[in-house]
This record gives C-alpha cells, structure tokens and sequence, in this order.
C-alpha cells in the first residue's frame, strides 16, 4: 500500500451524460435522457463503482479532496434520487469539500429538486442560462424560458445556494449588442456571485455546423461579436465582477476553485464517461460510449485512453505557461521555477519582452501577465509559448 505524502490540493471532475434533449451549438458528449431510463440507473451504479475505487486511494495520498464540480451534459437531467446518491458517496469517499459545484439547466430543476442538491452537500450552482431573450434560447434549442432561468435561479436562492453561477453565450445568431446588453443587465440584476460568458463556436457534427454549410445560419459579422466581447469586459467589472480568467467573472472570494485548480495545474480525477483526468503528470480520457464505460467498470477491465501519447517535460511546461496565462495574474515566476526546476526568464524571457512591447503581454511583480489586449488575442500569445515548435 502507498505510504501517505502528505497534503497536496487535487480535485474531482464527474461527468453526467445526459441531457434533455441536445442544444444545436453543443458537441459535448451527451445523450436523451428520456429514451435512457434504466441506463441512468446503471450509469450511476457503474460511477459509484468508479468512485469507490478511484478516490479512496487518492484520498490516503493526498487527503480530502476540495473541490468537487459536477458537469456534464447536464448532471440535474438525472432523476433527483441518483444525483443525491452519488454526492452522498463522493462526500463519503473524497471528504467534504470547501466546494461543490453541480452543473444545472434550468428546465430541469424546481425547488424540491435544488433543496434535495443542496442537503446532499452541493453549495455551488452553475446555471447555463446562455441568455435572456426567448427568441435566442429558442433558435440554439435550449429548452427553457428566460423566466424560467430567473424563477431556477430564485429556487436556488431559496434552497440556500448562496453561490451561484450564470453562464451567458456571445455570438449567437440572429443576436445584436442590445441582445446581449439587455441579457447582461437581466443576469446582474439577479446578483450571482459568478458569471463565465462563451463565445459561440461552430463545433463539426452539431446542427448549427450543417445549417453553416446549408447558408441558414445567421451569425453576427465578426465585428459584431467583437464589440459584444468588449462590451462583457467593459460591463461585466463596472458591475462589480472582476475578470479573473479570459472568460470568467466573479465578485471577490467567489472565484471557482474548481477552475483555479485547472489553470494552476494541480491534480483532478475525472469520473465517469468521457471524463477527463490529470494525475502524477498524465492526462487520460475515460471510455466516452456509455454502455461501454457501464459494461467496462463492472468488468473492473481500464476505461482510460493515456492522453497526447508521451508527455515530456517542455510540453508540461508550455502547458503551464498557457494556463496560467489565462488567469489574470498571469505566471507566477516563483511557481514557475518550483516546479520546473528553470527560470522564466531563461525560458521565455525573449518572448515575454516581444509581446510586452506589443502590448499583449505585461510584466508583474511575480512573473508576467496578458493585457486586456492579450487576453482577446490570447491564442496568438499562447502559440508564442510553444517550446517544440
Ligand atoms: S444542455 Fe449543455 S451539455 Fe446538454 S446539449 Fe445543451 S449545451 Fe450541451
């Protein structure tokens, strides 16, 4: 048996896919809950298994695990009963987490249903809202109201979330700047402690991919979407959210430490079907076909896929250098040389003073961070800090 190392931070992804019915723009991995009843029985038999294998050992290493998310698809698509169940094992097998997070759509979510997540120990909620104008969650196939959003998020509210995220989509089609300045006007007025704000993309296989190619998709000009971004980072800290990664807001001591975890590179357990996981340095994908991920787990056979083949180290590290670039306080020198051993400047010193004199990049007082500026151009800066290239 592995001796205990003492405390390290990791954290638990768990993936729950099923949806109500699929959004046009979305290519996650999820299917129909309405057609997979007794599926969703298994699934949850067959993730409580993985649970109790996965975590425990994780758990003697490291210590409790902090924090927990919940995602999918859409975790609240399963009935009440199997999602309470398997929070009850996670906080059993992992220890009670700072926070947990449950993914929620909201049409799939009333009082007693959120009253039920919160006394299971959920204390964080991430509404996918994606916007407040009817047309526009009618035409991307979401399957809720504006008012229905608003009254999910009341529920919360009274089920004693007191986090709560929203998530608003730019971009879409058929949506103007008024459009979106309307739906963030709607969304602040319901004073969550979060936002995150996406940029629509046309994903390969998803509806909104064959209309494009059919010429019947609507999207805004790129231009438009421009100044819908600039006015999310205008609007969204003049209200009180500071942006503390390209695409998350958040009022002070409420951002998500699921999403820290990920950018600062610390460890996570991925569970369940096509989850994702980052341990002792390798990534792997879980089995993505559902009978599949339930039939493998009973058999107790491997459901992970090792991710990008070998890792060496320089890609470790280019990693790093994207992630925490997303954040806005950048790269942490210090850090940075803890872990790997070498000097920021030595390794990137050249790059980070072209892109400074750009105006894309700013030095810190700990290492160096994207402008404003960078932050929209970020792909652009990040591709600067590969190493094999
Ligand atoms: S609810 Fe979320 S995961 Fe499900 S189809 Fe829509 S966007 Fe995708």
């Amino acid at each position: 048996m592995r001796r205990a190392e003492g405390r390290q931070t990791w954290g638990i992804y768990v993936h729950i896919p099923y949806c109500v019915k699929k959004c046009a723009y979305c290519d996650f991995v999820s299917a129909p809950s309405a057609q997979r009843g007794a599926e969703m029985e298994d699934y949850a038999a067959a993730l409580t298994a993985e649970i109790l294998r996965e975590v425990p050992p994780l758990r003697a290493r490291w210590g409790a695990a902090a924090p927990i998310y919940v995602g999918g698809g859409t975790p609240t698509a399963l009935p009440a009963p199997l999602l309470t169940g398997l929070l009850e094992t996670l906080r059993t097998a992992a220890g009670m987490p700072e926070e947990c997070t449950i993914e929620a759509n909201p049409g799939t979510v009333d009082a007693a249903y959120l009253g039920a997540l919160r006394a299971a120990g959920a204390n964080r909620l991430s509404l996918g809202v994606q916007s407040f104008d009817d047309a526009l969650l009618y035409g991307i196939g979401r399957i809720h109201t504006a008012a229905e959003a608003a009254q999910a998020f009341h529920a919360a509210r009274a089920a004693g979330f007191e986090n709560i995220s929203i998530d608003l989509m730019y971009g879409l089609p058929g949506q103007t700047l008024d459009h979106l300045r309307s739906s963030v006007a709607a969304a602040v007025a319901l004073a969550p402690e979060h936002l995150s704000v996406y940029g629509l993309t046309v994903e390969e296989g998803t509806p909104f991919a064959a209309m494009q190619a059919a010429g019947r998709l609507d999207l805004p000009t790129e231009d438009a979407a421009e100044e819908m971004y600039d006015l999310l980072v205008a609007e969204l800290p003049a209200r009180g959210y500071a942006r503390y990664e390209i695409a998350n807001f958040a009022r002070r001591g409420f951002e998500s430490r699921h999403n820290r975890g990920y950018w600062h590179m610390t460890p996570y357990l991925g569970l369940g079907a096509a989850a994702h996981g980052y341990v002792d340095g390798a990534r792997w994908a879980n089995e993505a076909d559902i009978p599949a991920y339930i039939r493998n787990v009973r058999a107790g056979t491997c459901i992970r896929t090792p991710e990008d083949g070998a890792r060496t180290r320089e890609r470790e590290m280019e990693e790093y250098a994207f992630l925490a670039l997303r954040t806005a306080e950048g790269i942490d020198a210090a850090d940075f040389h803890r872990r790997w051993g070498r000097d920021l400047e030595e390794v990137y010193g050249a790059v980070i003073a072209h892109y400074a004199a750009l105006g894309l990049l700013r030095r810190t007082a700990a290492g160096a961070a994207l402008t404003e500026a960078g932050m929209k151009l970020g792909n652009e800066v990040f591709a600067a800090f590969l190493l094999e290239a």
